[in-house]
This record gives structure tokens, sequence and C-alpha cells, in this order.
């Protein structure tokens, strides 16, 4: 039994707990509480930090780690993706090439480094990030994301989703590391591809499924008129579907239409999403993920962050890729969406960064608050001495230097 004393104990759940401890046994938390003035129980000295749980990177490409510093910022969405996509066409083959192979060992450190928990990772390859991430500190899930927009007529969705299956489960067995699909994004995707992802998905035991939504107003565009830069885009790469008509709706309406949204889904980006769009992911029960910084870098523009929170759809937080993020610090991420909205709540980013993750995720029964009976995954932050507002100091921008494992 071990017990750790800081100047703040942030469980998350619950209000922050000035002078602090937190019990930990066998790995697990037993106990936490403040310290009187008179109690003199023995402990470990973490001294001016605030002990808080492992943060929750909700959405990462770890695979595009190799392309850090590489793709410029671009003024529209589909021209980052026209950079992307070259980049990728000439791209080293990720099992073989030692640079993309390092880049990924390189953003697991990093991701550790940031005080990271729990991951939502998404992946192309399927087998290289998962035996990576099953063999690091790290828990999460591996979305093996799926895209076909121009599958032709015949294409046989059923088999292809019953291969994605049996591939999954020749996955070693990790109860750390999860695996599932997810469905890339409307333009990418074609909608009975959309449905047999979603049928898939509902076979399986509980594991999340993720889809990127709403990110870019070309998309918008697109599902709307049947045309503009996508439309364009995906005929320069002879991926338009000829056979495809535009909904007429707007992406969530789209995906609900389609019955794929539901409580187990991660809706990625939302940019472009109304109010209307907010309060339905919340009918929904869904949760939103949000990676401003990315957003700003591939020209998709600044996510309405206050309307998120007003909405009261679950809000988790991601970094998005290394191609399109300076870093995978989820702390970057809280303080960016605290300057787009500074009326938002402390406590509701802090939130967001920890449990809303875990939960979208299926690990908050051992991730995401310290609570009693949860794994001790914590870390601890160094904060002034002094400081009397710590969940503001903590979504001021909290960097790599200022975070240490509590237990390694
Ligand atoms: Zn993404």
């Amino acid at each position: 039994m071990i017990r750790y004393h800081a100047s703040w104990v942030v469980p998350i759940e619950g209000e922050p707990i000035k002078d602090g401890w937190v019990m930990v046994n066998g790995g697990r938390i037993v106990a936490l509480g403040r310290r009187a003035a008179n109690d003199t129980t023995k402990g470990i000295e973490l001294g001016d930090v605030a002990v808080m749980p492992g943060l929750v990177n909700a959405h990462t490409h770890l695979e595009f780690s190799y392309m850090r510093d590489q793709v410029p910022p671009a003024s529209s969405f589909t021209a980052w993706a026209r950079q992307i996509i070259n980049e990728r066409r000439n791209a080293p083959h990720p099992l073989k090439d030692p640079r993309v192979i390092d880049a990924i060992d390189g953003a697991i450190d990093e991701l550790l480094r940031c005080g990271t928990a729990v991951v939502g990772e998404i992946t192309n390859t399927l087998f290289v990030t998962f035996d990576k991430l099953a063999k690091s500190a790290l828990a999460g899930v591996v979305f093996w994301e799926l895209i076909g927009f121009n599958m032709g007529e015949d294409a046989d969705f059923d088999k292809i989703l019953q291969q994605a299956l049996e591939d999954l489960g020749d996955l070693p067995r990790t109860e750390k590391v999860r695996a599932s699909l997810a469905a890339h994004a409307p333009y990418s995707v074609a909608p009975l591809f959309f449905r047999a992802i979603k049928k898939a998905v509902d076979k399986m035991p509980f594991v999340p499924s993720s889809v990127h939504l709403a990110e870019n107003s070309e998309e918008v565009e697109l599902l709307k008129t049947g045309a503009g830069p996508w439309q364009t885009l995906m005929k320069d790469i002879g991926s338009w579907n000829h056979a495809w008509t535009a909904p007429g709706v707007g992406p969530v309406q789209y995906l609900d239409n389609m019955k794929f949204i539901d409580d187990r889904l991660l809706v990625v980006h939302g940019v472009q999403m109304s109010p209307d769009d907010l309060e339905l992911l919340r009918e929904r029960g869904a949760t939103l993920v949000t990676c401003p910084r990315s957003n700003a870098h591939t020209g998709a523009g600044v996510p309405p962050i206050l309307d998120f929170y007003q909405s009261g759809v679950r809000v988790a937080i991601g970094t998005d890729s290394l191609a399109s993020s300076p870093d995978l610090n989820v702390f970057a991420e809280i303080a960016t969406m605290h300057a787009l909205a500074p009326s938002v709540p402390a406590a509701a980013l802090l939130e967001s960064a920890t449990i809303q993750g875990a939960r979208a995720l299926g690990f908050d029964a051992d991730y995401g608050t310290i609570e009693p009976g949860k794994l001790a995954r914590l870390i601890a932050v160094d904060v002034p001495p002094g400081t009397s507002d710590v969940e503001e100091y903590l979504v001021s921008g909290i960097h790599p230097g200022q975070i240490r494992w509590v237990q390694s």
C-alpha cells in the first residue's frame, strides 16, 4: 500500500482536492482524500504537482507519424487532402520501411511523455500499430479504417466485412488493446459500405466504432449538391462513383438516415456541424471527438467548441496525426480549445481529455478518473507553488517537461 501526497489531486470525478492524497495498492486506487492539518500519516511527497488520471487521446493516426512537419498547412481541406494523397502514393511501405516504423515508435514514446494512458488509433494496415500498442504501456482501441467509394455495383460488402472480421480475429489476444472497424468519411465510403460496416460492428462484442464527419465544407457541398472540389478530386484520382447520387442533406443527417450513428460511435471533427446536428448526436449518445489544431492546419477551419459544449453532446479530444498536428500533446489541444472558447468551464475540458474519451473507447472501468478500484495510471503535472485555480492552470498549456508518471 503506497500513499502519495500532492499539493493538488484532480480526480475529475468531483472537485479538485487541495493538499490531497491518493492510496494505491497493487496498481489500483484504493482511496483518496484531503490531508487535515494534524494528519501525520507518512506518504511519498510529490510536491507542487497536480495528480490526475492519465489522459485519453481519442484520435490519432500513428502510421502517419513519419510525415511530421512534411505537409504544409493548406487553405482548403481538399487542397490538403491532395497533398496527403500524393504523399501516400509515394509512401514507403508501412510494413517494411524503417522510417515509418521508427516514427511510430517515436510517436508512442511521445504519447507517454505527454501523459497519455489511452489512445483511439486509426490504422490502415491493422497489424503494425496494434502490435506496437499492445507491447507499450498504452491502452486503447485500434480502428481498422475502411475506405471504398467506387466499389462497383457487384461489390460483395458482406464478404468484404466477413474477411475484415476474420482478420481482426487473427490479432493476438490482449485486453489492453482492442480492435474494431471504422468507416473513413462520407466522401470515401459508399452508402452500402457504410451499412455493411455498421452491421459488422454490431455483431462484435462491445467495441466502439469511428468516422470522420462534417470535417470540411467541401464534404457538406458534396452531400448537398453532388459536386464541388471533392467530386473533382475523386475523379482526378479515379475513385469517383458515377452511380452515387447526393442525398441532399448534411453529413450528420446522411449517416443518421443510414442508422450509422449510435452510442458506440466516435464522430471525429464536426467542424461544420450546426446546433441541430449536435443535438442529434446528443440524442443518439455518440461522442464527438474534436481536433482543433489539425482542423486549422488542414484548412478545415475552426470547430465551434462553444456550440459543442452548449449542445450537451459528449466531447472527447484527439490530436489527430503528426501529418497535421505539431505534436501528440492533448494538453496543447486543451489549451487551443480554451483559447477558442474561454467560457467553457476548465473542468469540462479536463473531463473531455479523460473520462469522456475513456468512456467512448470503452475503458472507463479502469481509466479516466481517480476513483477506488480504477487503475493507478496517474500523472503528476508540475504546478507553480501557491496555485489557487488548478483546473484553470491545467487548461492553459502544459508541456511534456512538466509531466511524469506517478507509477511507472
Ligand atoms: Zn483522422
